[in-house]
């Protein structure tokens, strides 16, 4: 320790002056009492020494905090190498000022990483097609994007950040709790150990500024409800300048008026005439695909029994093939008949047996004998 004037006042800079001004002025002064130009001025080369010694502090970000803490005492005892705080060691407190400062902080490891942006969630809705088919589509989303006139650093353009004055860099602050000695975040800085000299105005120092970004997101073939598209890195800008979070979009299938799905199967029912069903045919149904799908019905189907098409369902997401249309049958019965056709009907009808239908035979007979053991 050669000095005793004030750092900042040896170098003739603010105490707020960040780098780039510290820097000019420790070149510009030490030019000034250089010894090569002041040859035999004892003054001046002393002088030339202690500029030295103040920039040599002042340009590390924590020596400087602990020099704006603690003042020339934070070195006096730092060449001795006792510091330690052995038992009998006659600086008191200071031992505990080094390991506060200049402990495992010190080469810079056990400051706070910066956090990760935080995920966001958009919620896209498609049509049955659409997930058949897949869409590219346009979304606009707002995130908060890294604040362009700042770059993501908070700071207003031109200045700097400065280490935090509380907690002298280290992100954290220790107070004494009965016998204990507790740490915690440093509420000023919040654990970055970096504050900023004059907040920039168009984020107001957040380094983050909401923005209306439109995306491009390409939507595969075979999505369902529950399907989420990552878009990495097009989540929330991180505090001050730290990566992105992703961008999740959360899939949402309209319902469709003739099919529902489940999984790749789809499904729908099929109204089919009575003589259709008796006697038996072929149906084409129009599918996702835009294709006809022939369906063949056998003689004597009932409603309510299902039909399947292989291969004529949604497309496996990301993957091949395609899963079945199942196609569930529904007689319909006619309800405007002409004269001509009702008059066939009663001819037909006249023609029953009972035969016919084994159901309802099977039915009345059922009742018949649940009757019959009643009045037994
Ligand atoms: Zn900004
Ligand atoms: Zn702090």
């Amino acid at each position: 320790m050669s000095t005793d004037i004030d750092y900042y006042e040896l170098l003739e800079v603010e105490r707020t002056a960040d780098e780039k001004v510290l820097k000019t002025a420790y070149r510009r002064l030490a030019m000034q009492y250089h010894p090569d130009r002041n040859p035999g001025d004892s003054e001046a080369e002393a002088r030339f020494k202690a500029i030295n010694e103040a920039y040599d502090c002042l340009k590390d970000p924590q020596k400087r905090a602990a020099y704006d803490r603690f003042g020339h005492a934070a070195f006096q005892q730092g060449g001795s190498g006792g510091y330690g705080g052995g038992p009998g060691a006659d600086f008191g407190d200071l031992g505990d000022i080094f390991e506060t400062i200049f402990g495992s902080s010190f080469g810079g490891g056990a400051r706070q990483r910066p956090r990760r942006g935080a995920d966001l969630r958009y919620d896209l809705q498609v049509t049955l097609e659409e997930a058949f088919h897949g869409k590219d589509t346009e979304i606009e989303v707002e995130v908060s994007v890294s604040c362009e006139p700042c770059d993501g650093t908070g700071a207003e353009p031109g200045t700097g950040r400065r280490t935090c004055n509380l907690c002298g860099g280290r992100g954290k602050v220790r107070a004494q709790q009965g016998l204990f000695v507790i740490e915690r975040p440093c509420p000023t800085c919040h654990g970055s150990g970096q504050v900023i000299e004059s907040p920039c105005k168009h984020c107001r120092g957040e380094g983050r500024t909401d923005r209306l970004q439109r995306l491009e997101v390409a939507v595969p073939p075979g999505v369902d409800n529950g399907t989420r598209i990552r878009l990495s890195g097009r989540g929330e800008a991180g505090p001050n300048g730290a990566p992105p979070g992703d961008l999740y979009i959360f899939v949402h299938v309209a319902r469709h008026p003739v099919f529902e799905r489940e999984g790749t199967t789809l499904f729908t029912r099929m109204p089919i005439s009575f003589t259709t069903a008796a006697l038996g045919g072929c149906v084409s149904i129009p599918g996702l695909d835009g294709e006809n799908h022939s369906i063949d019905i056998p003689a004597g189907i009932q409603s309510g029994k299902q039909l399947r098409k292989r291969g004529a369902g949604m497309p496996v997401l990301q993957g091949r093939g395609r899963g079945d249309l199942v196609v569930e049958v529904q007689v319909e019965t006619p309800t405007r008949l002409s004269v001509r056709q009702k008059e066939l009907l009663r001819e037909f009808q006249e023609t029953e047996t009972g035969e016919e239908c084994p159901e309802s035979a099977g039915f009345f007979d059922r009742l018949k004998n649940a009757w019959n053991d009643l009045t037994e």
